[in-house]
């Protein structure tokens, strides 16, 4: 069913780069023959997923919507694809997303723009938009998405869907094409809360291919979305994140969540977290210094693209050409941008400073976590905005993620769930729900009980 709505409705929505018909139904049929055999098979056995195209697989291309891994078949599964596989969930195929997971509309993939099923003229929130508008469209009953500064958490807002970034370390980044190495985190998208956490315990637990993989007993969080009763516990309104830039239709939906979770029970305070108000420029230095390291890899000899290769010209030529051509504009600003922050004379001003905010926000975190036990604000200041209206202003661009980068850079959880739709537009809008680190369960007790 899955596959007939792909062939019916991905022509317009453009959620996928790669599907496998055949794979797909093969693996469905190696399931009910495990079953047949009399195995005991997991709660996920037979059930399809789409993976974001940046994890690896052994079976299928992955491209991470560059051109310059065009066509590229890895060698390995990434730990998220191999637990997924060995859980026994069938791969539909790989999902588009912004290139490299950076952006946050997709309208930086290689391949073409996904849209948004809900008013197809506008983006499905990025860089996971591809997974997001796939569940959104009844394309896949869940996905696999990849989060460094929202990029799980806005495209499952702006897509009416359940999105959550675990807890850095929580997920394993083995076989994830690196975009920040200390901020990515692999994590779920779904439509309901309950499917997101059966999704987040499958592929979560220690790693120990993955350097900073946290080994600790994954959250409860299944256990968690089945309670889903906020009664007695703590939640503190985050002042930072409301006011000005933040459409009226979203803060409205937002209150009448936040006044939801007092009907329910919960006590809820205002909070204030100062230094979040500098996240995003922290952010805008920490993450394109990662990427310019971790990109270094892409140099025409190891992967995927190689341009004027003739044997007339030096490797370092073949290099820069092979990059030239390979990497889209956003990719090329951010190595730019990373490579100027990290150079001698300039590291202690740009990067030092950046992680000396990091360092703040981490500790209004612990500050507010000692009085409350979840923080809540929108998951996105607006809905999901008209497809080209912020294509050529990065800084317009930035904005989406303002909500989202401080849990990035403290690394702790957080869970976005559908809050209806905005008065003024009919688009969904999303609530964010934060956690302390290693107490992802609680955001989905919460989000469960919005549901
Ligand atoms: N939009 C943010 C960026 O462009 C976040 C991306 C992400 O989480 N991968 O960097």
């Amino acid at each position: 069913a899955y596959l007939d709505q792909i062939s019916r409705v991905d022509g317009e929505i453009n959620a996928f780069l790669h599907v496998d018909e055949d794979a797909a139904l093969a693996q469905a049929r190696a399931v009910d023959e495990r079953r047949a055999a009399g195995e005991e098979l997991g709660p996920l056995a037979g059930v399809p997923v789409a993976h974001k195209d940046v994890f690896t697989t052994t079976d299928m291309p992955t491209t991470a919507a560059s051109k310059i891994l065009e066509g590229w078949q890895p060698p390995y599964d990434a730990t998220v694809t191999a637990r997924l596989r060995a859980a026994g969930m069938v791969i539909l195929g790989k999902t588009n997303m912004d290139e490299f997971a950076m952006g946050s509309s997709t309208e930086n993939s290689a391949f073409g723009v996904s849209h948004n099923p809900w008013d197809v003229s506008r983006i499905p929130g990025g860089s996971s938009g591809g997974s997001s508008a796939a569940v959104a469209a009844f394309e896949a009953p869940v996905a696999t998405g990849t989060d460094t500064g929202g990029s799980i958490r806005q495209p499952a807002a702006v897509c009416g869907l359940v999105g959550a970034k675990p807890t850095y370390g929580g997920s394993s980044r083995y076989g994830l094409i690196a975009f920040a190495s200390s901020l990515d985190t692999p994590g779920p998208i779904a439509r309901n809360v309950l499917d997101a956490a059966l999704l987040h315990e499958a592929f979560s637990g220690h790693d120990p291919r993955d350097a900073t993989s946290v080994d600790a007993p994954v959250p409860p969080v299944v256990e968690a979305a089945r309670r889903a009763d906020v009664a007695g516990l703590r939640v503190g309104v985050v002042r930072e994140l409301s006011g000005e830039g933040y459409h009226p239709g979203v803060l409205a939906r937002f209150n009448e969540t936040v006044e939801t979770l007092e009907s329910l029970g919960a006590k809820v305070v205002e909070v204030s977290c100062p230094s979040f108000t500098t996240a995003l420029s922290a952010y805008y230095l920490i993450a394109p210094s990662e990427c310019s390291s971790n990109l270094a890899r892409f140099d025409a000899m190891r992967y995927g693209l190689r341009v004027g290769d003739d044997g007339t010209r030096s490797a370092e030529e073949v290099m820069s050409l092979t990059r030239a051509e390979g990497f889209g504009p956003e990719v090329k600003r951010r190595i730019m941008l990373g490579t100027y922050a990290l150079s001698s004379g300039y590291y202690d001003a740009y990067y030092g400073s950046a992680q000396q905010v990091r360092t703040l926000i981490k500790r209004d975190f612990e500050a507010a976590f000692e009085n409350v036990d979840v923080l809540v604000s929108p998951t996105t200041p607006t809905t999901a905005f008209p497809i080209g209206e912020r294509a050529d202003d990065p800084m317009a661009m930035y904005l989406a993620d303002l909500c989202t980068i401080p849990t990035n850079l403290a690394g702790n959880a957080a869970l976005s769930v559908p809050a209806g739709l905005s008065p003024d537009d009919n688009l969904p809008v999303g609530v964010q729900i934060m956690a302390p680190v290693l107490a992802d369960d609680r955001a989905y007790r919460v989000g469960a009980a919005l549901e």
